[in-house]
């Protein structure tokens, strides 16, 4: 490609609105362009990039035996509504209505739309296993798209369904899309960690993982054991006191407790921990934080140690719960009979879910449900009931290790970029994907689904691949392999060169961008850092004597001299390395 045609509407600014890296580069470099919040439209380099993974996510996932199939964004409400989803995705799936009013929803993912079928066409052992898989546009209405492709309402999945008669079959069909995905991301070039997951919305009953992308910006945390393999999402991580308390159940009963009475006291204006903390002179690990939610709809309280944080997952499968939301103040004040900040335990008349380090506290200080008042003397047990007692709260940096004996928890920040679910036999028994086995009986299929952000793979390589200059894109999915810049465009050797160099390179099958514009060479090279192409050919006066400068666009030392014959085979070492 000739730079001068070339569709590349590079930047001087940093777009106001973009925190990511990979948000301002992608932009910058003229590879996405926002068309409204949380949709883009993808630029030739970026659509270059996006079909380089593509292909690599194909012919992997070819690899396991799955076949490509393209279903329909457009669902019908009633899938949704057979899979009992409908109500449960919440305003995050997008609903219409076509011009009869019937409902449809445009598909985040596409569970219901291929059980859906398989369970039209497939009745028999014979026919089974079976995977597809699609690479098509999803849609999702995110209350805050942010990050450019990391967070989108518009994006590009690669999902996978797989369907087999037992669990065996099942957990072999998972391993090997666990290994596909390991091979996609490094051959993306990106460094990852597959950590263990909550199955969340999407449900069922076996394993799951998520691939993640490490990096700053990522919105998730990673927690993974300074000595061992164990590595979680935050959502699903545990710590060994988590282990240890759930296998010994007369623990609690052990603690020497406080005896003196409960003693309500004046805290005006305390409606927080930091302000206890500041106010009172006391340590978080004293204080009772309870915090008011509202499961499907009920008040429920939940009670950590002031030095910990909820984790409203663990909360919801405690529950069984569909939604959970912090409590409104005036279902605060209707509860509590306090303003908000002064919520606690004793006397309260909804269910109380007390973290098992809450439980174990010989005593505590704790909102009165009076405002403006908190109570010291608290003793779990004695002032409030421990009816459900378990892990609801966060891991922190430097607990104990849940699988190893001498591992510290880390935190570190990830993109997902990917996940590998057990379905079972959720979908299939609500949408009657069923099978006729060996013994003549019916059966539902088992099913697992496995899906990779295509789009956000993008930003998360760029993530991970960047300097003060731009983006540098493996060479495996770079929008263009070579970058060939002449020094003079009023130079008429250097640009014969040039010509016959991109000639000869296009003839070999290598993709090259031929920087053919009348700009100072400061302005090519600075575009050129910017767009992040892995090689760069320089031709400048030493061409008098048959030589270019040859440079690597990872490298940070000064660029090599080498003979213009010799490029073409330099070039193909290179790429044959990476
Ligand atoms: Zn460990």
């Amino acid at each position: 490609m000739r730079q001068k045609q070339a569709f590349v509407p590079t930047m001087r600014e940093i777009p106001a609105d973009a925190e990511a890296i990979s948000h301002q580069l992608l932009v910058k470099g003229g590879f996405i362009r926002q068309l409204t919040a949380g949709v883009y439209s993808f630029l030739p380099l970026g659509r270059r990039v996006l079909r380089n993974i593509e292909a690599i996510v194909r012919e992997e996932i070819d690899r396991t035996g799955a076949q490509e199939v393209l279903l329909p964004a457009l669902q019908p409400a009633d899938l949704w509504q057979q899979s009992g989803r409908y109500e449960v995705y919440g305003p995050e799936l997008v609903r219409l209505k076509d011009r009869s009013g019937r409902e449809f929803a445009l598909g985040p993912t596409h569970e219901e739309v291929i059980t859906h079928l398989v369970a039209g066409e497939i009745s028999s052992y014979r026919k089974l296993p079976v995977t597809l898989y699609q690479v098509q546009t999803k849609f999702r209405d995110e209350r805050r798209p942010r990050f450019g492709l990391l967070r989108c309402r518009e994006f590009v999945m690669k999902d996978a369904y797989s369907f087999d008669t037992d669990p065996e079959g099942l957990d072999k069909t998972y391993n090997a899309m666990y290994n596909a995905y390991h091979r996609i991301f490094e051959r993306c070039g990106l460094q990852i960690r597959a950590v263990e997951a909550d199955a969340g919305s999407i449900g069922g009953e076996g394993g799951t993982h998520e691939f993640m992308a490490i990096a700053e910006s990522g919105e998730d945390d990673v927690v993974t054991c300074s000595c061992c393999t164990y590595a979680a999402n935050m959502e699903k991580a545990i710590n060994r006191e988590s282990v240890d308390f759930a296998s010994d159940e007369h623990q609690v009963s052990a603690i020497a407790r406080e005896s003196a009475p409960l003693d309500p006291f004046h805290t005006p204006g305390m409606r927080t921990i930091e302000e206890l903390i500041e106010g009172l002179g006391v340590n978080g690990a004293e204080l009772i934080k309870t915090l008011l939610y509202m499961a499907d709809g009920k008040p429920v309280a939940v009670l950590v140690r002031g030095d910990h944080s909820i984790n409203e997952t663990k909360v919801i499968n405690a529950l069984g719960a569909i939604t959970l939301e912090l409590a409104d103040t005036e279902t605060v004040k209707r509860v509590t009979g306090a303003g908000t900040g002064f919520a606690g335990p004793v006397g309260l008349d909804v269910p109380l879910l007390v973290d098992y380090e809450v439980s174990i506290m010989p005593r505590a200080i704790a909102g009165a449900n009076v405002t403006d008042y908190h109570s010291r003397n608290v003793v779990p047990g004695r002032d409030f009931a421990l009816a459900q007692v378990g892990d609801f709260r966060n891991v922190q940096e430097g607990d104990s290790c849940p699988s190893c004996t001498e591992g510290k928890l880390t935190i570190i920040r990830g993109i997902e970029i990917g996940h590998v679910f057990k379905l079972g036999t959720k979908y299939s028994e609500k949408l009657g994907a069923q099978f006729v086995n060996t013994a003549g009986e019916s059966k539902p299929m088992i099913m697992g689904c496995y899906g990779i952000g295509v789009s956000r793979l993008l930003s998360a390589i760029i993530e991970q691949n960047n300097d003060e200059g731009g983006m540098i894109w493996p060479a495996s999915i770079a929008p263009y392999k070579v970058h060939l810049i002449p020094v003079a465009h009023q130079d008429a050797a250097q640009m014969d060169a040039a010509e016959r160099l991109y000639a000869e390179l296009t003839a070999a099958g290598i993709e090259v961008l031929l920087d053919d514009r009348e700009e100072r060479l400061g302005v090519k090279l600075k575009d050129s850092d910017l767009i992040g192409i892995p090689l760069r050919v320089v031709i400048g006066k030493g061409i008098a004597d048959g030589m270019v400068e040859w440079k690597e666009r990872r490298s940070s030392g000064p660029a090599e001299r080498i003979a213009i014959t010799e490029v073409l085979a330099s070039i193909n070492a290179h790429i044959a390395q990476s």
